[in-house]
């Protein structure tokens, strides 16, 4: 063993310089039907109003209001797409369905269940309102108005917006691609029996798992030796298309530990060490080309954490989201939260709900180890370095990863 060199970062400065050092990726545009989940680059503009024609909400007659109480003839119909073309003119109305244009002269629609027909004459009632049962031109959105931001994500609804108001095609911000490999001699494949000190490489799945989730397109690498020319050609193959290097394991201070020593070979490396529980280790590196690396802690749960707290919203940054950290929420402590010395732990805990507060229970030993002390987790809690223990009934911030 060796000490390390790098000096310990604060955890809330390593995540700041990992923002600032992450570029933003380039835009291209996409098909409506691939734009779900994307992030919109540029803000979507109407061009024109909605409804784009007065649109009757309803099934009766359109007629002027000055006609109410009386028997009107009806001249035709205006339904869905199939407008009437004359217009609606004193002692006259015209039949409207749902989604039918409100013909000239018309100010008002009457509801055929508030009406009477005998042959083709019509009798309206008396206690109408002016203007009633049908959308206004731009009442839903008016020509130029900004309906979607850049920076937002699309889902059902923007999708929506946006093809309603006839962009059959948006811009957003390319998706980071990303090369995965994990690093060990201890690592065999997942469904191969271990042999003697052997593991199976769980943090690849975990790992992908997440990539996926935070936007990422993944390819993975498999797991490379601690061998430091193996290493080498590994990351060499894996940066030929990546924007990003993400590893595991091989970033603390044994022998074997080759993943800092050929990040500083290949680029800078910014971040070796931050004040951090779990995922001391934590390594960021910026390389040739705008790229940059992420060196993650062995540990399984090392890892996933320095996941959440730098990689995803890096990965976020990349693709032009306006919102990079996971929301928070207070919480009460249920239990009493003790901290570490020198380093910032991130506990993880599962959330329930007691009247009017969301309680936070420990998910038990919080061992970088064990990897169920995250699994089922609702949230991350953030305990301050120091001596103060959060005493139960506290409440604090939680990162929320999912509600129950
Ligand atoms: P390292 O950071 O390489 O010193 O690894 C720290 C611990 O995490 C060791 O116990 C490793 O065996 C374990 N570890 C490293 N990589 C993985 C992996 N891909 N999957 C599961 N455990 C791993
Ligand atoms: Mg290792």
């Amino acid at each position: 063993m060796r000490a390390s060199a790098y000096p310990l970062i604060d955890a809330a400065e390593a995540s700041a310089l990992v923002l600032e050092r992450t570029p933003v990726l380039g835009v291209e545009r996409v098909a409506l039907a691939d734009a779900n989940g994307r992030v919109l680059a540029e803000d979507v503009v109407a061009t024109g109003p909605l409804p784009a024609f007065p649109s009757s909400a309803v099934d009766g007659y359109a007629i002027r209001f000055a006609d109410a109480g009386t028997t009107l003839r009806v001249l035709g119909e205006s339904a869905a797409g199939r407008p009437f073309d004359g217009s609606v003119t004193e002692g006259t109305a015209a039949r409207i369905l749902t989604g039918g244009a409100v013909p000239d002269g018309a100010d008002t629609v009457v509801m055929v269940e508030d009406t009477r027909l005998d042959g083709n004459r019509v009798k309206v009632p008396t206690d109408l309102v002016a203007g009633s049962n049908f959308h206004r031109v731009g009442a839903d959105v008016t020509a130029g108005e900004t309906v979607l931001r850049a920076g937002t994500q699309l889902g059902a609804a923007e999708i929506g917006i946006a093809a309603a108001t006839g962009h059959a095609q948006l811009a957003v911000c390319r998706r980071p691609r990303v090369a995965l490999m994990s690093t060990g001699d201890e690592l065999v494949e997942v469904g191969k029996t271990p042999g003697p000190g052997q593991i199976p490489d769980s943090n690849r799945w975990a790992l992908l798992a997440a990539l996926r989730e935070a936007g990422a397109d993944v390819e993975v690498m498999g797991i490379a030796p601690d061998e430091a020319e193996a290493l080498r050609s590994f990351v060499t193959l894996a940066l030929r298309n990546a924007d990003v290097l993400v590893t595991s394991g091989g970033v603390s201070v044994g022998t074997h530990d080759l993943v800092k020593p050929l990040l500083e070979s290949i680029g800078t490396v910014h971040i070796g060490r931050v004040k951090l529980k779990p995922g001391k280790p934590f390594t960021f590196a910026t390389l040739e080309g705008g790229k940059v690396a992420f060196g993650l802690p062995g540990f399984p749960v090392s890892s996933l954490v320095t996941f959440e707290v730098f990689v995803r919203p890096a990965l976020r940054k990349m693709q032009g989201f306006a919102q990079l950290q996971r929301p928070t929420l207070p919480v009460r402590l249920g239990y009493d939260a003790r901290p570490t010395a020198e380093r910032t732990e991130y506990q993880r805990v599962t959330l329930r709900r007691e009247g009017r507060e969301l309680v936070a229970e420990t998910t038990g030993s919080q061992s970088s180890s064990r990897l169920l002390s995250l699994a089922g987790a609702h949230a991350l809690v953030q305990v301050p370095a120091g001596d103060m223990t959060l005493k139960a009934g506290t409440i604090v911030e939680a990162m929320i990863l999912g509600l129950p």
